[in-house]
């Protein structure tokens, strides 16, 4: 199908809480009401049911189990916790901007089946782990709060009323952070209800004007405060735009940036014991290494084709919204790293 048609026939995906249940009883239970449910490839626990199957008033999404969520939306999360995660070493997440929630609620999820099928040990520090959920919007993070309560989230999950831009780096409610999700404000030029937008980027990526231009200016900003907690050692950073410059154009600047800053010996972190502890520069991380479609080399950005290679996009062809994922790491490679 062209991507005009195919944009009207999307399936409908429903991601199973594992905060809530299991996704064998789940598919299951849908089975046994006569529908027809697949599983999706590239995301656990994603369930994958013919376009048109209406599940909004169903008593799986109303009590949480169930979350009616967009394919590609799930991989940001996916990506950051999705593989090996020996690098969170008992930590805690912050998911930037936040609201309203489904990829926090996604992180608390994984979060809590490395808990429930890791071993004894690797359960105690994974039920420790904890989510701080940003947003600037109060009424935003209000309906993230309901949402997460509902799902199972309270207790997992703190939402916290703050610019991520303000946030200290140095709090020592900070100091176990290890993973950051960073899904910013942004052109939604993804979101397939935009044809518009989506064709300009079929036509090389360069619409959207001056406002794609501020966007990309806070989101290399929320980046680079992502990259500067000293104890962190994966950031995810995703849109829902198309745009190039949104995408590995902010990727690419904030690699720029890092660089700089290693010439002029700052690291791009804490001091003293904090650069003893989280030594190394950032580097890309192949995300998501058996989904096809892989990031651009925007004209003048920089960017190697292996670092394109690294990243993630998704489109209409691919039966889902447009989407972007770049996965930065620092410190040892982990044992799922690019697999
Ligand atoms: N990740 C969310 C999800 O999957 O449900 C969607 C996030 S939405 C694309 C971007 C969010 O960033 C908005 O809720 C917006 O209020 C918030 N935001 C924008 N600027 C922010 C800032 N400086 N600090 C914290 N949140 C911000």
């Amino acid at each position: 199908l062209p991507d005009a048609a195919r944009r009207h026939a999307f399936p409908r995906y429903a991601r199973v809480n594992l905060l809530r249940a299991a996704p064998d009883a789940v598919e299951a239970q849908l089975r046994a009401e006569g529908l027809e449910v697949a599983r999706d490839g590239t995301v656990g626990a994603l369930l994958v049911l013919p376009h048109g199957t209406d599940l909004h008033a169903h008593a799986l999404v109303a009590d949480g189990r169930l979350i009616l969520q967009d394919k590609s939306s799930c991989f940001s999360a996916q990506a950051l916790l999705g593989g090996g995660s020996s690098w969170l070493d008992g930590g805690d997440v912050i998911d930037a901007c936040a609201a309203p929630g489904n990829k926090t609620l996604h992180a608390a999820a994984l979060l809590s089946a490395a808990a429930l099928s890791g071993a004894a040990a690797a359960a105690a520090a994974a039920a420790s782990h904890h989510v701080f959920a940003f947003d600037r919007d109060a009424k935003r993070l209000a309906l993230l709060r309901r949402r997460c309560d509902g799902a199972g989230g309270a207790g997992r999950i703190t939402p916290c009323l703050q610019d991520f831009l303000a946030v200290d780096v140095n709090d020592a409610r900070f100091s176990r952070v290890r993973g950051i999700l960073l899904d910013p404000s942004c052109s939604g030029s993804g979101i397939v209800t935009a044809p518009d937008r989506w064709q300009e980027e079929e036509q090389g990526g360069a619409g959207g004007g001056d406002r794609v231009d501020k966007l990309a200016a806070f989101q290399l900003a929320a980046l680079l405060k992502a990259l500067s907690f000293p104890h962190a050692r994966r950031v995810v950073y995703s849109t829902c735009s198309v745009h190039a410059r949104e995408n590995e154009g902010v990727v690419a600047a904030a690699l720029r940036q890092q660089q700089q800053q290693q010439q002029r010996g700052q690291g791009g972190q804490g001091e003293g014991e904090e650069e003893r502890c989280c030594p190394g520069p950032w580097r890309l991380v192949k995300c998501l290494p058996r989904w096809h479609r892989r990031g651009i080399v925007p004209e003048g950005s920089g960017l190697t084709a292996q670092q394109a290679d690294c990243m993630v996009r998704a489109a209409p062809a691919d039966d889902t919204n447009g989407f972007f994922v770049a996965l930065f790491a620092r410190g040892p490679a982990d044992e799922g790293e690019g697999k």
